[in-house]
């Protein structure tokens, strides 16, 4: 792993320095309202945009950091400043990440643009895999992309769920059965491109946590889209299946099919939100604790609390070390052969979790109001063991890549 080190260089603290102002001076103070409010949050996505930090141009210096440490940087520091603005302004990563992994280089500098917009005309992209009947087990797909090679054209129908900032994006990329016989090797990327009829915004759900994230089913009702929008094109796609069905396997090359390419690539990126909200919660515990006073000491005085503290601060660093690991072996180009990816997302989600429920235990009764806002950083926690895989599916890959058996 050449080029690893766990010290930032001046242009990376820079860069951390430079999002963790605006975390602090323009997330925080909007997060409890746009938590409320439920809605997405364009205004802070503008200023985002404004400045820069919303933008194709910053997302792709920190993606192409050699050292891997640009993107899990850069997402601590906006997660630590509120995860459902944070998942506002990053959700587009997904898609991009979607038609990075996938695509051509010409359709990579087609949508990817139009997927940002610019300051003045803002967009998003939204990427949709999952269906009501396809979550873990994305095998079960039935949204289907069918060829009408007259026209070139594909034709999409299906329902997708769940797909962040879907219905309101410029730009979808869904993932569609191209050839139901292959299970989700016959599975195949699709840009839908802004306006295209036959797309519409199904039912926006009202979520426990991450509430200034757009969620929402997308229909896809006899969408027809140009034979360029095929991710990777119609000659990659015809060897992909060839080859799939001659049965030969990929191995744990990436790319196996279009979703799990897009899934794996992002995982650790995933993983250092659940780190940024971990560390924002673990802090204002940290703070509370060595000033509130109960018993004539500060609460920190008592092993209880210090020791919570502790287990904290030693989970919170050990998953940014996975994260940072992950992420670094991404960047050089070295596979994930025990499932590296998935350790980073596994351990860091589940860290968000904890920490956030014992940041709630240490402020006592204010933890557990909306005066604090370590009681949203817990609602926003729980999603980070559910999306991009859940703890389950994170095991069960983990568990496969390090023993060679096809565990169920
Ligand atoms: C807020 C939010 C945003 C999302 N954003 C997107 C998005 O942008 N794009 C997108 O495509 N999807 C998105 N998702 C979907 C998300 O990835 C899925 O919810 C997730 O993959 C789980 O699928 P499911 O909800 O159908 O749960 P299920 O697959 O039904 O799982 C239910 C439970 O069963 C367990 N389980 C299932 N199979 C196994 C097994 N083999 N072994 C052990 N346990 C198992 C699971 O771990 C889980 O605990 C989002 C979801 C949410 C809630």
């Amino acid at each position: 792993m050449a080029g690893f080190g766990l010290e930032l260089d001046d242009e990376q603290k820079a860069v951390r320095d430079w999002i963790h102002g605006f975390a602090a001076d323009v997330m925080r103070p909007a997060a409890a309202e746009w938590d409320e409010r439920e809605e997405f949050p364009w205004p802070v996505v503008q200023e985002a945009a404004k400045i820069g930090l919303y933008s194709l141009d910053f997302y792709a210096k920190q993606f192409f950091d050699p050292t891997g440490l640009g993107i899990p940087v850069a997402i601590e520091e906006l997660f630590w400043g509120d995860a459902g603005l944070g998942l506002a302004i990053t959700g587009t990563g997904l898609a991009a990440v979607g038609v990075l992994t996938n695509g051509t280089d010409e359709q990579i500098g087609t949508w990817i643009p139009q997927m940002y917009g610019d300051p003045d005309d803002v967009k998003v992209a939204a990427f949709c895999s999952s269906e009501p009947d396809a979550g873990s087990d994305v095998s079960a797909m039935r949204t289907r992309a069918a060829y009408d090679e007259a026209k070139d054209e594909w034709v999409l129908n299906g329902t997708k769920t769940w797909a962040t900032n879907g219905g309101i994006a410029n730009v979808h990329v869904v993932v569609a059965v191209v050839e139901p016989g292959l299970g989700a090797r016959g599975h195949a990327s699709f840009i839908i491109p802004p306006g295209t009829e036959g797309l519409s915004q199904g039912q926006k759900f009202k979520k426990h946590g991450i509430r200034a994230s757009h969620t929402a089913e997308v229909v896809l009702d006899g969408v027809r889209v140009p034979g360029h929008c095929l991710l990777g094109g119609k000659e990659k796609l015809d060897e992909r299946l060839a080859r799939a069905r001659e049965g030969k396997k990929k191995g744990g090359e990436r790319g196996g099919n279009a979703a799990m390419a897009t899934f794996e690539a992002s995982r650790p990126a995933v993983a250092a939100q659940a780190v940024g909200i971990a560390r924002a919660a673990y802090e204002i515990a940290l703070d509370y604790a060595t000033t509130r006073v109960q018993f004539g000491r500060p609460i920190i005085d008592n092993q209880g609390v210090a020791f919570q503290l502790a287990d904290m601060r030693t989970r919170i660093d050990a998953a940014r070390l996975l994260v940072w690991r992950a992420s670094a072996m991404a960047a050089t180009g070295k596979p994930f052969t025990s499932a590296e990816g998935s350790m980073s997302k596994l351990y860091a989600g589940e860290t968000a979790k904890t920490v956030t429920a014992q940041a709630m235990q240490i402020l006592g009764g204010n933890g557990y109001t909306r005066e604090y806002p370590v009681e949203r950083m817990h609602r926003d926690a729980a999603i980070y063991t559910i999306f991009e895989g859940t703890s389950e599916i994170q095991r069960l890959v983990i568990a496969r890549a390090v023993s060679g058996v096809q565990v169920r």
